[in-house]
């Protein structure tokens, strides 16, 4: 397959688009659906979005009230990622079709500039990366994010970003350029320290390492940046040692703050999570079972003890100050972990599919 440019001509039908018949009717828009060898592995099925905006219910605790999802599905294919449960609502495996099958939304930025254009738009803020992340693979093909970047910044909408991929870098000098306009929040997430470990449950993943340097690189770039220590894992990650050793390495890097969620298990991630947890850690599985039971949060009791632990630590490396302003939903904007039941359900304004932070 040859790709003219990174552009994508949605109404062409190349060498790689595929039919797929039942998938077309279970993803609304559904154009075409495309694999390539320099994605071995992945389908993207690219579709005609007709909204981008998508609004949080009132009464949500985040700070925000809008949010853009470029992709659904992630290559980036955390093992515990919460948001595996809305691909069944597209008729998608939540294990490995959530990691392999990505819907790309091509007409995203268009359809996003028309919305910014209405005059009952307020130039609220937008969070991104609260679902799947922008920053994923699909994202050096498809190149979505310039365009939104730049559509929310002419039309005086503040807005920030999460995410775990380093591509990221490639926007730093576009960022840049449009804080002068709107306030910009940044955040990366970076939750699993050990390689082995990362390698295992984030496997799709630029390293934590890498994600490490793109904070100090954005702070050098006065881009300020927070980290998401999330999710905290009992007994894998949460030792006083390895969350002193993660909050030093996040500050040492320059980041604005930082925020530590223990992990959450929605249905879809826990399936998926504690298959793997009975592969590589079966002695942990009853433990785990007594922690959430049968549901999503792990219980108040270790959400507590977590953040009785991790608040000195925060402490200790100087990140307790509140970030900038800019920050809404970032790391570091939340102290130390959302409050139970905090965890919002975005409604999408078109289709099932409900959406779910990061
Ligand atoms: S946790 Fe985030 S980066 Fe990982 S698979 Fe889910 S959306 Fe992608």
């Amino acid at each position: 397959v040859r790709w003219s440019g990174q552009s994508v001509d949605v109404a062409g039908r190349d060498d790689g688009a595929l039919e797929l018949p039942g998938l077309n009717q279970a993803i609304r828009g559904h154009l075409r659906t495309v694999t390539t060898p320099e994605f071995a592995g992945l389908r993207f099925h690219e579709v005609v979005a007709r909204s981008a905006l998508n609004a949080v219910p009132g009464g949500s605790p985040m700070p925000f009230s809008f949010t853009i999802n470029p992709y659904r599905g992630c290559s980036h294919a955390c093992v515990y990622c919460f948001a595996r449960g809305t691909h069944r609502y597209l008729e998608l495996d939540t294990g490995l079709g959530f990691d392999r099958e990505i819907v790309v939304k091509v007409n995203l930025v268009s359809v996003l500039e028309r919305e910014l254009a209405r005059p009952s738009w307020r130039r609220e803020h937008v969070a991104m990366g609260t679902n799947t992340d922008p920053y994923q693979r699909a994202e050096g093909r498809y190149r979505l994010m310039p365009g939104v970047i730049r559509a929310l910044a002419a039309s005086g909408s503040p807005f920030s970003i999460l995410t775990k991929g380093t591509l990221l870098r490639r926007d730093v000098p576009l960022l840049a350029s449009v804080r002068a306009d709107v306030p910009v929040g940044l955040g990366l997430s970076i939750a699993i320290w050990d390689d082995e470990l990362h390698r295992s449950l984030e496997p799709g993943a630029p390293s934590p390492r890498a994600r490490l340097e793109l904070v100090r690189a954005l702070a050098e770039a006065g881009l300020p940046c927070g980290v998401m220590l999330a999710p905290v894992l009992p007994w894998l990650t949460d030792s006083e040692e390895a969350l002193d050793a993660a909050i030093g390495e996040i500050a040492a890097a320059g980041a604005t703050g930082v925020t530590a969620i223990p992990l959450h298990l929605r249905p879809g991630a826990r399936e998926w999570f504690l298959g793997w947890l009975e592969r590589e850690h079966p002695a942990l599985v009853p433990g785990y079972l007594r922690l959430y039971g049968r549901g999503s949060q792990a219980s108040k009791e270790y959400r507590t003890w977590l953040a009785a632990r991790i608040r000195p630590l925060v402490a200790r490396h100087g990140l307790a100050r509140r970030p900038p302003a800019a920050h809404r939903g970032m790391p570091g904007d939340v102290e130390a972990s959302f409050p139970a039941g905090s965890l919002p359900e975005e409604r999408p304004r078109s289709g099932p599919v409900q959406e779910t932070l990061l």
